[in-house]
């Protein structure tokens, strides 16, 4: 059974490249449907050709990704802030731990279906 449905993949699409899936987030059968419905979620399945999308598991990828893109914007800004003025350690903790939350839950709702 499984055989027979990778002859009619092959039969209907031409297969994209993984570097094709990597950069351009598009579905690997057919590579025209989305990937990602949010910047790190896959989605369901395709739009184009309805391949289910259940077999694809991050794991924790996506959350390591967050963490480490946030923590060099906000190291970066912290660094920045500290070297310029000097200001006094509640300054830091006031700014960067509310920064950190707010990037870390707009990303979780970010919607790049228009991109
Ligand atoms: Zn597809």
């Amino acid at each position: 059974m499984a055989r027979r449905k990778k002859i009619e993949d092959e039969a209907l699409y031409l297969a994209p490249t993984p570097m094709q899936v990597g950069l351009r987030g598009c579905c690997p059968r057919c590579g025209e449907g989305k990937l990602f419905v949010s910047v790190l979620k896959p989605g369901k399945s395709c739009m184009n050709c309805e391949l289910d999308f259940e077999f694809i598991d991050s794991g924790d990828g996506p959350a390591v990704f967050v963490i480490l893109i946030i923590g060099f914007f906000v190291t970066a800004l912290a660094m920045t802030l500290q070297t310029s003025y000097a200001p006094p350690i509640w300054v830091h903790m006031l700014l960067w731990i509310r920064l950190i939350s707010i990037l870390s839950i707009c990303q979780r709702y970010y919607d790049c279906s228009s991109i």
